[in-house]
């Protein structure tokens, strides 16, 4: 895969007209509480994202969750060019008995970005314009069932419908009993680091998402496939392929040998984060922070955000 950020590989003029202001990118993750959101959080920024900065210190309750949203910060810099990124890590939800009370936050927090940016640019002066709409919000989907919660179903509608969505299939290394034996069996015959893959792949889970996410017609990102560069478009391929992603998140360090790998140790081996026969991370960063990086934030200004400035200047007219 191409290293670094993406933007530096647009098109010579494009390139500098960005570089000249730099980019912003904005992540968000979201997604029932206990799935791994501010763990993943923590690993990007472990794992090919240096010195984060943090805004907001968690607020934290003896539970350890998080209750309100957390902003970390980082600088990503590539050929000269900057990268602005922001991560948003938000409370879980699923956890109360009206869970639209925790759910509808977060959505709000969506639209009051579109709203506030809005405002801004209808100012003369658009100097200083605060910006934080989100161009990526990744959902996390709990692994334990074989397809979407009613929950999950009405929050990724929700979400999809404002801002490009990326289904993510947490703790991709916590398998049901059945996916469990199987890798096991797997284990036992192949012996090694393959066995998960397969796991992963055969899944039951995974191709039922994608099922009913269709099925119940939540709009996902789909990022442009076809390139004029054959191996851009393989790549695009690969990645595109492994939607909805698969990931783990540890920030532990575990030696394997003489590797240091990020990972999660079991009594029958490690589930390494960046080891793609293990999990999707390292698409998934690709896609986010490489690869995909300028789709996201041309498709947010001219579809999802236009969207919204369209339908309010609808409203408002009357
Ligand atoms: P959040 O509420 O979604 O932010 O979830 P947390 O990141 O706080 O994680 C909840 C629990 O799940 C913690 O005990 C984590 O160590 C664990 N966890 C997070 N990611 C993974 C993973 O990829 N695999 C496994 N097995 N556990 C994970
Ligand atoms: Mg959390």
């Amino acid at each position: 895969l191409p290293d670094g950020v993406g933007i530096a590989h647009l098109p010579n003029q494009r390139h500098k007209i960005v570089s000249k202001r730099g980019a912003k990118f904005t992540l968000m993750v979201c997604g029932e509480s206990g799935c791994g959101k501010s763990t993943y959080v923590n690993t990007l920024f472990t794992s090919g994202i240096k010195d984060p900065k943090k805004l907001h210190l968690r607020h934290t309750k003896q539970t350890e969750k998080t209750v309100e949203i957390e902003i970390t910060k980082a600088e990503l810099e590539e050929k000269n060019f900057k990268v602005k990124l922001t991560v948003i890590d938000t409370p879980g939800f699923g956890d109360y008995v009206n869970n639209r009370d925790s759910w509808m936050p977060i959505v709000e927090f969506l639209d009051d970005q579109h709203e506030s940016f809005m405002g801004q640019e209808q100012q003369p002066t658009r100097a200083g314009i605060i910006d934080l709409r989100v161009h990526a919000c990744l959902y996390f989907i709990r692994p334990n069932g074989h397809t979407l919660k009613p929950l999950d179903i009405e929050v990724m509608k929700q979400i999809g419908s404002r801002v490009n969505l990326i289904p993510v299939i947490a703790k991709a290394d916590t398998l049901t009993p059945q996916d469990l034996a199987k890798f096991k069996r797997n284990v036992s015959r192949k012996g090694g680091e393959r066995a998960l893959l397969i796991c992963l792949t055969h899944h039951p889970s995974i191709t039922q998402i994608l099922d009913v996410i269709h099925a119940q017609g939540i709009q996902i990102y789909s990022c442009p496939i076809e390139s004029d560069d054959e191996e851009v478009t393989s790549t695009n391929q690969r990645i595109m392929d492994a939607m909805p992603f698969a990931v783990i998140g540890s920030t532990e360090d575990i030696t394997i040998g003489d590797r240091t790998v990020k990972g999660r140790q079991y009594s029958w081996g490690v589930a390494e984060v960046e080891n793609e026969d293990h999990c999707d991370f390292k698409k998934l960063r690709t896609l986010l922070i490489r690869s995909h990086m300028h789709d996201l934030i041309s498709t947010t200004e001219e579809t999802h955000y236009e969207s919204y400035r369209q339908t309010q200047m609808e409203t408002r007219k009357f």
